[in-house]
């Protein structure tokens, strides 16, 4: 299939062909017709395969076809869960629009309220925003939605993990009711079919993945290593294969900075990007990697949530996410656009409830390969930290009480199984 079957303005067609797209990916594929023929849809994507676009291109397509009249308002509201995210999505609208005659503004936090407020009072057609500075917004008045045609919700799984179901709410409330609805999720929690229940009509399904697969198109290997030796670990890997550019993930932020102190100190430049940093700071951190000033990227789960970068190789997990759903947005990161990739997990003894939830989620069983040198010691025991293990234990009695059976298997098994 090409571009040009998908009845889109030359104009739009022309930017597309810029960018060095030669046929749309399966999600446009399927999304763009759906889009264009008024449906709202319910897209279960992963960042990297072409998401994006497949909502955008058939949104600036709506928007340029029929004319506002006179002064602009907001014809397209997109709401994404963080700010790289929506700095990247609006970045997509103006690459894609860029000969079209719309206006778009993107509003986030963590930076003054001002310049957005200007820029909402000048007119906007495509309004790209997180949650809550929209809703600073709207409480002051800046910005009028009563007049949006289309709502998108991008990455929806993420802004409910995020505690944003309130602010989506109060913001569809501003919404006219009549509208078109398009929701994107890497992941279909109940949560998200019952938010999908409230917001779309007679959605139209689009998957191009099963329900929480990992892209097939990434290599994923787990690394068992002793807990202490884990930054050696990485140090070598990313020496002795020569990875050039590669995206770390820790579990907290103070791990993210001592880690990339660590590697830099081995000679490998690295930079952390987190949420304890400021909007600037991590937008330094993430323009050194992209232009490949520094070759280590390491990241936290919320931070690194939407970042995409071309041709990324590596995605390596440090510490696996206790969410297991990260997992699949953090080795989405890698294998892009139909371009192989690589992820990597450095698995410790105290990490194996968490990568058996990955690996039932995923419903795969990831290959385990022993680096030399860094055989795990079999004489360490798993050590849980005071802290974690008593409120994990809290919720999992919780969860528990109405299944004790399987609750207890689950238990059983951890201990018995190996790596
Ligand atoms: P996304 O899933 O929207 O984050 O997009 C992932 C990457 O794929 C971005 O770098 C896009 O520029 C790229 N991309 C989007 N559509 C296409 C396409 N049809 N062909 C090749 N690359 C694409």
């Amino acid at each position: 299939m090409s571009f040009e079957t998908l009845n889109l303005n030359p104009r739009i067609l022309r930017a597309v062909k810029e960018e060095g797209y030669s046929e749309p990916t399966p999600i446009q594929a399927q999304a763009i017709p759906a889009v264009l023929d008024g449906k709202d849809i319910l897209a279960a994507a992963q960042t990297g395969t072409g998401k994006t676009a497949a909502f955008t291109l058939p949104l600036l397509q709506k928007l340029s076809s029929k004319k506002g009249e006179g002064k602009r308002y907001v014809r397209a509201l997109v709401l994404t869960p963080t700010r790289e995210l929506a700095a990247q999505v609006h970045q997509s609208v103006r690459t894609y629009g860029k000969y079209l005659k719309l206006k778009s503004v993107e509003i986030y936090g963590g930076v003054s309220m001002q310049p957005q407020t200007r820029a909402l009072r000048n007119g906007v057609d495509t309004l790209v925003a997180t949650p809550g500075r929209l809703l600073d917004h709207l409480n002051q008045s800046n910005v009028d939605l009563s007049r949006v045609e289309i709502l998108v919700l991008d990455e929806a799984d993420r802004m409910l993990d995020m505690g944003f179901i309130n602010d989506i709410k109060k913001i569809i409330a501003e919404l006219p009711h009549f509208r078109q609805n398009l929701l994107f999720s890497a992941t279909f929690s109940d949560e998200i079919k019952r938010l999908s229940k409230t917001i779309l009509k007679e959605p139209e399904m689009i998957k191009v993945a099963a329900d929480n697969k990992t892209a097939e198109r990434i290599k994923q290997t787990i690394h068992p290593v002793d807990r202490a030796k884990k930054a050696d670990l990485l140090s070598h890997l990313i020496g002795a294969n020569d990875w050039k550019q590669v995206l770390v993930f820790t579990r907290t932020k103070h791990g993210a900075d001592k880690l990339s102190r660590r590697l830099a100190q081995d000679g490998l430049p690295s930079t952390s990007i987190h949420g304890n940093k400021t909007q600037a700071a991590r937008m330094k951190a993430l323009k050194a990697f992209k232009e490949g000033r520094v070759r280590v990227l390491v990241a936290t789960d919320v931070a690194a949530r939407g970042i995409d970068i071309d041709r990324l190789g590596q995605v390596v997990n440090f510490d696996l996410p206790e969410v297991a759903e990260d997992y699949v947005h953090r080795i989405g990161r890698t294998g892009r656009a139909g371009n192989a990739g690589e992820a990597f997990s450095l698995v410790c003894i105290d990490e194996r409830h968490l990568l058996h939830r990955i690996e039932k989620l995923t419903g795969t069983q990831i290959e385990r390969v022993l680096v030399e040198g860094f055989h795990p010691d079999p004489s360490i025991k798993a050590e849980v930290p005071k802290k974690r293990s008593r409120g994990n234990r809290g919720r999992s009695f919780g969860s528990r009480s109405g299944n004790g059976a399987s609750g207890g298997r689950e238990g059983r098994s951890f201990r018995r199984r190996s790596y």
